[in-house]
Order: C-alpha cells, then sequence, then structure tokens
C-alpha cells in the first residue's frame, strides 16, 4: 500500500490558513492531525478538536519523550504536532494535512523531507497588513511583531515546493487540491515501477 502524503499549509500570519484549511477540508477529507498547544482555549475550542489543550509540563515532556513531529514556541505558547497520530494516519495510506506556521513547517521538512510544502501568502505585503487590522482583536504591538516576523519567515520561502496566492478563497482551495493531485501522480512516489511494471 502506498503511503499517504503529508501535506503541509503554512504562510505568515494573516494569510487566511485556517480559512483555506477549512475550504479544503470540507471538499476533501483528509485526516486532519490535531495540535497540542499550551495557549488556552478561546471561546467555542474544544479539547481534542481543535488543540489538545495541554500544560507547559505536559508538553516538555512530550518533546522529551521525542513525541512531536515538529513543535515552535509562538506568542510565548507552544504548538506542535503529536508524531505518534501523523505517522499512524500516513502509515495507513491516508493523506495528512497539517497548517502550521513556518518555522513548524521547516521543521516537519527536516524531520520527514517527503512532506509537500504549499507557502499560503496574502496578495501582498500592505494587504497583509490590512487584513491583521481588519481583525481588529489585537493591538498595535502584537501585529507590528507578526508583520516583523513575516519577514523572518519569507527567508525560508525557497525551501517550499508551493506558492498559493490568498486573492479568493475558492482559487485557493482548487490550487491545493491540485497539487495534491499532482504528488499523488508523482514518479517519486514510484521509485521501483519501471521494474515491477513488467511482472504485472
Ligand atoms: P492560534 O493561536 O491562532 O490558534 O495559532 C497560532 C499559530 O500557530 C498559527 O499560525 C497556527 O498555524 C500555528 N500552529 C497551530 N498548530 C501548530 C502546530 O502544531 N505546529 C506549529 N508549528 N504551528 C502551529
Amino acid at each position: 500500500m502506498k503511503k499517504g502524503l503529508l501535506i503541509v499549509l503554512s504562510g505568515p500570519s494573516g494569510s487566511g490558513k485556517g480559512t483555506v484549511r477549512a475550504e479544503v477540508m470540507r471538499r476533501q477529507p483528509f485526516a486532519f492531525s490535531v495540535s497540542a498547544t499550551t495557549r488556552l482555549p478561546r471561546e467555542g475550542e474544544r479539547d481534542g478538536v481543535d488543540y489538545h489543550f495541554i500544560t507547559r509540563e505536559q508538553f516538555e515532556k512530550r518533546i522529551q519523550e521525542g513525541d512531536m513531529l515538529e513543535y515552535t514556541e509562538y506568542n510565548g505558547n507552544y504548538y506542535g504536532t503529536p508524531l505518534k497520530e501523523a505517522l499512524a494516519e500516513i502509515n495507513a495510506g491516508r493523506n495528512i494535512f497539517l497548517e502550521i506556521e513556518v518555522e513548524g513547517a521547516m521543521n516537519v521538512k527536516r524531520a520527514y523531507p517527503e512532506a509537500v510544502l504549499i507557502m499560503l501568502l496574502p496578495p501582498s505585503f500592505s494587504e497583509q497588513e490590512r487584513r491583521l487590522r481588519g481583525r481588529g482583536t489585537e493591538s498595535d504591538e502584537v501585529i507590528q511583531g507578526r508583520l516583523d516576523r513575516t519577514h523572518e519567515e519569507m527567508s525560508f520561502f525557497p525551501q517550499y515546493d508551493y506558492v498559493v496566492y490568498n486573492e479568493d478563497i475558492n482559487a485557493c482551495a482548487d490550487d491545493i487540491l491540485s497539487v495534491v493531485r499532482a504528488e499523488t501522480c508523482s514518479v517519486k512516489r514510484y521509485p521501483t515501477a519501471h521494474i515491477s511494471y513488467f511482472d504485472t
């Protein structure tokens, strides 16, 4: 059985990752990895569905035990992808979809080089700022921090496999599902097909 694909959607704050992820998952059911985090649940968020909400001590124990495929510290909280859950899905042949920030995506690529990395970007830097300010939920200082961080995040751009500009949610979902479709047919996934073909 072919292993599933590990698709990583990431991009700077304000790129719309969460919304795009929801649209992609609405159209095609991927195995979605539920991340662990030490931040407190926001209103309406459910433990085990939106995140596994755990304490810093529990998170650090899991890091030490090697039970995080990747993790990062973001705005003072840990966020990470539980390793066993992700590998179980891939090994069962199911495609898994991670929506994480850029540093985490780089860590996934290091730990699992076959991962397919998609960078989601707002149409422009000025539009990113407009979207972040438009949310109206964060202080100027936090917004500035997110914009500053984008410079560093963009330095990893060349290590990504694909880029999708978020001008329209439907077009983004189309592009991402096209990438998944193309990757499914990649010759890289069939390293011995030219030999085993003759046994068929
Ligand atoms: P929020 O607190 O808004 O839910 O998430 C903050 C950031 O953490 C977002 O950019 C989100 O994509 C990222 N994030 C969520 N889960 C993970 C994870 O498991 N690993 C990493 N590296 N980032 C994550």
